[in-house]
């Protein structure tokens, strides 16, 4: 054997070894694909043909499947032998787009992606729990929290209404605004005030208390 040769087996081998230790969501995740919508318009209504595969690949119940599209699409319908029949005309892509928004709300994991879910009722509220890994959420009406506060900037220069939440080692008091620390020396724990932003550093800024606050 050669060393080049050597070289490559090894490099083969990690490679497999690589393979076989990746988890097996990341692999799953990647082959679970909701079917490509297949419907057509006839006359006045629009038949989405396999209702039933779709349902059944993403293992809900066809009548809740159902009622959700009739909901979003804003129309009236029902199944018919495997095949769902709505009131109108509607493209196969609008469908498409309903059916993943329920796949994303009501079947796959939001910790490992994985549609090996089950929808459980906890005191009034559902929840999606997951076989794959352990992980749960609350279905509700809303997408996760966006979180807008943190990204609140503060800046030098400019002036806030803070309260002093508490005292840090230095002795100066300590506010809190969105992911920032605020130190603003010659102050008690509990002032509401005004104070002016000397400096920024990263999350923390210093400042000056320029009056009362407005409350
Ligand atoms: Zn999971």
């Amino acid at each position: 054997m050669t060393e080049g040769s050597k070289e490559q087996y090894d490099y083969d081998a990690l490679l497999n070894r690589a393979r076989d230790n990746l988890p097996d969501e990341i692999a799953d995740h990647d082959r679970f694909k909701v079917p490509e919508i297949d419907s057509f318009v006839e006359g006045n209504t629009t038949i989405l043909r396999n209702f039933s595969d779709v349902a059944s690949t993403i293992n809900r119940e066809p009548e809740k499947l159902l009622k959700y599209l009739l909901r979003e699409l804003g129309t009236a319908g029902e199944l018919e032998s495997g095949r769902a029949v709505f009131k109108g005309k509607i493209g196969s892509r609008k469908i498409g787009e309903k059916v993943n928004n329920f796949v994303e709300k009501y079947v796959l994991c939001s910790e490992c992606g994985r549609p090996d879910t089950r929808l459980v009722k906890e005191d009034r509220i559902t929840i999606l729990r997951c076989d794959a890994c352990g992980g749960h959420r609350p279905v509700t009406g809303k997408k996760r929290k966006v979180r807008t506060v943190e990204s609140e900037e503060i800046k030098e220069g400019e002036t806030y209404d803070l309260l002093i939440q508490d005292i840090g080692k230095e002795g100066d008091g300590m506010a809190k605004k969105g992911k920032y620390t605020i130190y603003v020396p010659g102050t008690a724990k509990g002032e509401r005030i005004k104070v002016r932003i000397n400096h920024v550093t990263g999350t923390l800024a210093f400042g000056t208390m320029v009056g009362k606050g407005s409350n």
